[in-house]
């Protein structure tokens, strides 16, 4: 099996020539030929996977139907499936069992789907090339020797490698669309709040939100349809307009829909591999009748410092709660106080611990003015542009990542580096708009993404523009060839 489609196996499904338990058994089976390589998943049950296939297989033959019924799924390592491990790429998370489902992972149980496996990630979900993980990087599956992008490794790996046809990332600043543009699959980020985050562990709560990966733009749809709601154990969450055209996503007319392309987003420092493949795309698009239309987004330039001043403020509050009293391991310490600072010294990795620490530096008094608030005025500019572009435009285009995927180790050592790899994609984020990451073609055999982004809740219509894409193209349904 290839990345291989949800569409198709739920055709084959419904139609009676698959069974949920043979899907099940197929990933099991692959996983176990693979994982020695590639290392995407944090944890797996096969006997609870197997239960919930043969119920998927009763459901079908009772005739019920459902876009996930029977498909297996792969959830990130910050997602809670009740009863199940929740390691967050942590060691301070050892032992810990989810206590509840995430909403998301509610609502695709009960519509039917199968967890096959945990997945790999970075710490907490801090990083881009999930290197920072206590059990060690996932690997990209197109050249073993580079990173698969993060912080939701795994959960792409897994579509990638044909683990599953779907899995959950979560994305704060790029997590699913940076390893998407790295890994060949198509991954999206909803507008903030049109995904319920409860059940998530929180990294910087402002940004966060859960992202759905899969082979294609109209596999995405079948899982967002199924997901989207607003949840009343999510006070930010929001209904998502236009969510019945996601059941069955018609391709988005190209024909006068104005695209712009930011100037800022184009200019020096992308490769010239990922230059070309990013601009045959989008001639691919003109040729159907797009208008390519150059705007600007001027403030572009202070989103990177925006954004890691505002995760870092928001990761030193979130990850208090680790203290060796609540979620997971605990150092024993004789007085409460060196149990907590012996715990987070032992639990946190080195991105955690920077990033704790540079919070808790810019919201201490004295620096909450110079640092977090006048990041906060910035977002505010930054979010200001994209409504400006979008007066002029329908939606915009942008390369994911200036580049493809860097070898392992190539940046651990040097965390600006590792930063500027989300040069492209924490604008969007900051601005709480949908995103997508979609395969565009290789340059020197390594996937590129080009990424659109779209007005705030416009999530379907920027499925269907990338559905749109994948009519005339087929770089999405390109496999790594990973001999087993
Ligand atoms: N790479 C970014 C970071 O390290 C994005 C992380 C994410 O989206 N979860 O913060």
């Amino acid at each position: 099996m290839g990345p291989g489609s949800l569409a198709d196996l739920r055709e084959g499904l419904e139609a009676g020539d698959l069974s949920a338990e043979f899907l099940a058994l197929r990933s099991l089976d692959r996983m176990a030929r693979l994982e020695p390589r590639l290392n995407a998943t944090a944890s797996l049950d096969r006997a609870r996977t197997l239960a919930a296939a043969r119920d998927a297989d009763a459901r079908l033959a009772r005739g019920e139907r459902s876009p996930v019924l029977g498909i297996p799924v792969v959830l990130k390592d910050n997602l809670n499936w009740k009863g199940a491990p929740v390691g967050n790429g942590s060691r301070i998370q050892r032992g810990y069992r989810a206590p509840y489902d995430a909403t998301v992972v509610r609502r695709l149980l009960e519509a039917g789907a199968v967890p096959v496996a945990k997945a790999n990630m970075d710490e907490f979900a801090m990083g881009s090339s999930g290197e920072h993980s206590a059990s060690g990087p996932a690997r990209n599956p197109w050249d073993l020797s580079r990173v698969p992008g993060g912080s939701s490794s795994g959960s792409v790996v897994a579509v990638a490698a044909g683990y599953a046809p779907l899995a959950l990332g979560t994305d704060t600043g790029g997590s699913v669309r940076l390893p998407g543009s790295f890994c060949n699959v198509t991954a999206l980020r909803p507008t903030y709040g049109a995904l319920s985050r409860y059940g998530v562990t929180a990294m910087a709560s402002s940004l966060d939100i859960v992202g759905p990966v899969a082979a294609s733009a109209r596999d995405l749809a079948a899982a967002l349809s199924v997901m989207a709601g607003s949840d009343p154990l999510d006070a930010t969450s929001v209904d998502l307009p236009g969510r019945e055209r996601l059941a069955e996503l018609r391709p988005r007319a190209l024909k006068g829909l104005r695209i712009g392309l930011p100037r800022e987003c184009f200019g020096e420092g992308i490769e010239e591999g990922v230059r070309g493949v990013l601009e045959a795309a989008l001639r691919a698009l003109e040729a159907e009748g797009a208008e390519l239309v150059e705007v600007s987004l001027p403030h572009t330039r202070f989103a990177i410092d925006t954004y890691y001043l505002i995760t870092t403020s928001e990761v030193s509050s979130n990850l208090a709660r680790f203290d060796g009293v609540r979620f997971g391991a605990r150092t024993p310490s004789e007085t409460l106080d060196t149990m907590v600072a012996a715990t987070r010294d032992e639990g946190f990795g080195m991105e955690a611990k920077r990033r704790i620490l540079l919070g808790a530096f810019c919201l201490s008094r004295g620096y909450y003015e110079a640092f977090y608030l006048k990041a906060q005025k910035a977002r505010t500019l930054i979010l200001r542009d994209f409504t400006e572009a979008f007066g002029q435009v329908d939606v915009l285009a942008t390369p994911v990542c200036p580049g493809t995927a860097f070898p392992l180790g190539d940046r651990t050592g040097d965390p600006l580096s590792m930063y500027l790899s989300d040069v492209f994609t924490v604008t969007p984020s900051l601005a709480a708009l949908p995103a997508l990451s979609m395969p565009a073609g290789f340059a020197s055999g390594l996937p590129v993404g080009l990424q659109l982004i779209g007005p705030s809740l416009s999530d379907v219509s920027l499925l269907e523009l990338a559905h749109a894409y994948q009519q005339i193209t087929k770089h999405h349904t390109e496999a790594p060839r990973l001999d087993c």
